[in-house]
């Protein structure tokens, strides 16, 4: 293991031309970062195959668990060829069409089929994150809508669009996305992110296809729509893992929403034992400069008292002037906020009505009184990762030693928060087990002699079922 003291809050760096080197990255995954996303907005499949064959190499170097987040695109809607970029004057009319025409500032293209159709007038059409604003008047022709400026400015190629106001039809699966989910699951990605969620079908329905590849990647629901956000139960219900996707939620909903909804959805995770991450402008600032804002240094340290599993950073890392530094700093914030009290001991008690009740409140007992004896570690052991994320989510003081014998899911659990994974293959009985997990983390150099430790686990333990026993050690 190549760190010993660890941040609980997980952090995830976007890789891309300034990180994808083999170096950079062993230097960020010793400054603290723990998930790799690969962004499929961006890059070739060779640029991902290339770093992903560098974070595996890592892995098998430095015995760390980086996991990789595949993030699909979804259906993000983008305008067309703009040339050198186009003035959008405010106040002035424009056409806006699907027809791909070489756009003016008379004319823009949108490649968007079902615009006439789904984009009513009195409805708005946001540009580049919302950067630039049109008011839609009237339908021109089957292609054609006529448009007023609101916000004006320079239109580049390619920019997103979106349409908060208007009910789409998009697929959540694009055909790009299908061909780069295959990759993911060519490739043994232990995550995948969906873009612009709007319900649990969606969720459901990548599932399907990535069990019928043969993978067992989890998936992360991006929260980014306001139907997302108004179907957040049932998406949290039947998701892995969710990201607060800051960038498209502060487009399509009032900005000033955004933060009570990033901390309604981490309290709702956090009580369903869902990871949840927050992503997007973290530390915007250091794309360009060596130390970030102070109201940047807030909001990672707010998202971590909120009780967040991973901050991310997006164009920081990937095109960042600084991969490491910025890496280096939030983990310092993350430290900090972790020494005080406020991140500890959420969730709630365990529902009796629960088919998993009896392990769950094994998994809650064992954190409360991991507490009461300060004891220095909960140790686990887990095959389908769900007592890893039980006492996660009831957020112990005390370090999560989980051990498994799945490689995917041994990476997988490095996004949860305070998880650190370990293998171990061997389940001859408890004793033996108990004995022998104890000797790794000694070798390991991560409990001591006198530490007080809590081993929670399922016996008889070659059953591998859930858990059912706590024992107290004192390590010798
Ligand atoms: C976001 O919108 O905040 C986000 C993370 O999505 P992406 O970067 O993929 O657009």
């Amino acid at each position: 293991m190549y760190k010993h003291e660890f941040n609980r809050t997980k952090i995830i760096s976007t890789i891309g031309p300034a990180s994808h080197d083999y170096e950079i990255l062993k230097e960020m995954v010793y400054c603290g970062m723990d998930v790799c996303r690969l962004n499929f907005s961006h890059g070739t499949h060779e640029d991902h195959l290339f770093a992903l064959r560098n974070i595996r190499k890592l892995n098998e170097e430095i015995n760390s668990n980086i996991c990789i987040l595949q993030d699909l695109q979804g259906p993000k809607l983008r305008v067309g060829d703009m040339g050198e970029g186009i003035e959008l004057i405010t106040d002035q009319l424009i056409k806006v069409t699907n027809t791909p025409i070489v756009s003016n500032s008379e004319i823009v293209h949108v490649i968007y089929e079902a615009l006439v159709e789904e984009v009513k007038p009195g409805e708005c059409i946001l540009l580049d994150d919302g950067n630039l604003e049109l008011k839609v008047i009237e339908k021109i022709d089957d292609h054609t809508l006529l448009a007023k400026i609101v916000n004006g400015g320079l239109l580049k190629s390619n920019k997103g669009f979106n349409l908060p106001q208007s009910k789409l039809s998009v697929p959540s699966l694009t055909e790009k996305d299908i061909t780069d989910l295959a990759f993911g699951i060519e490739h043994g990605v232990e995550w995948i992110g969906l873009s612009f969620v709007r319900s649990a079908k969606d969720i459901i329905e990548l599932k399907k296809r990535i069990k019928d590849g043969g993978s067992s990647a989890r998936v992360v629901a991006k929260i980014e729509k306001p139907e997302a956000v108004e179907n957040i139960e049932a998406i949290v219900e039947v998701a892995d893992a969710i990201m607060v996707a800051r960038g498209d939620l502060g487009v399509e909903i009032a900005q000033q929403k955004v933060p009570l909804i990033q901390k309604d959805i981490v309290d709702i995770c956090i009580k369903a034992a869902k990871p949840v991450i927050i992503a997007t402008q973290m530390m915007e600032s250091m794309i360009e400069n060596p130390r970030p804002t102070r109201a940047e240094v807030n909001d990672v340290a707010n998202a971590v008292l909120d009780g967040a599993d991973a901050v991310m950073l997006s164009a920081e890392t990937s095109i960042g002037k600084y991969p490491d530094k910025v890496v280096t700093i939030m983990s310092k914030i993350i430290d900090d906020v972790e020494q005080s009290r406020g991140v500890y001991y959420k969730g709630e008690r365990p529902n009796k009505e629960s088919s998993t009740f009896l392990s769950d409140e094994i998994c809650f007992t064992a954190v409360r009184m991991s507490d009461h004896i300060d004891a220095k570690c909960i140790i686990g052991m887990t095959t389908s990762g769900y007592s890893a994320m039980k006492i996660s989510s009831y957020r112990p003081r005390a370090h999560i030693f989980i051990f498994t014998h799945n490689h995917s899911l041994l990476n997988a659990l490095n996004l949860v928060w305070g998880v650190r994974g370990f293998y171990y293959d061997r389940y001859e009985s408890t004793d033996k087990t108990f004995a022998d997990v104890l000797e790794i983390l000694k070798l390991n150099k991560v409990v001591n002699h006198g530490d007080l430790i809590l081993h929670t686990a399922s016996m008889p333990i070659d059953k591998k079922s859930r858990a059912n026993t706590i024992k107290i050690s004192v390590v010798q």
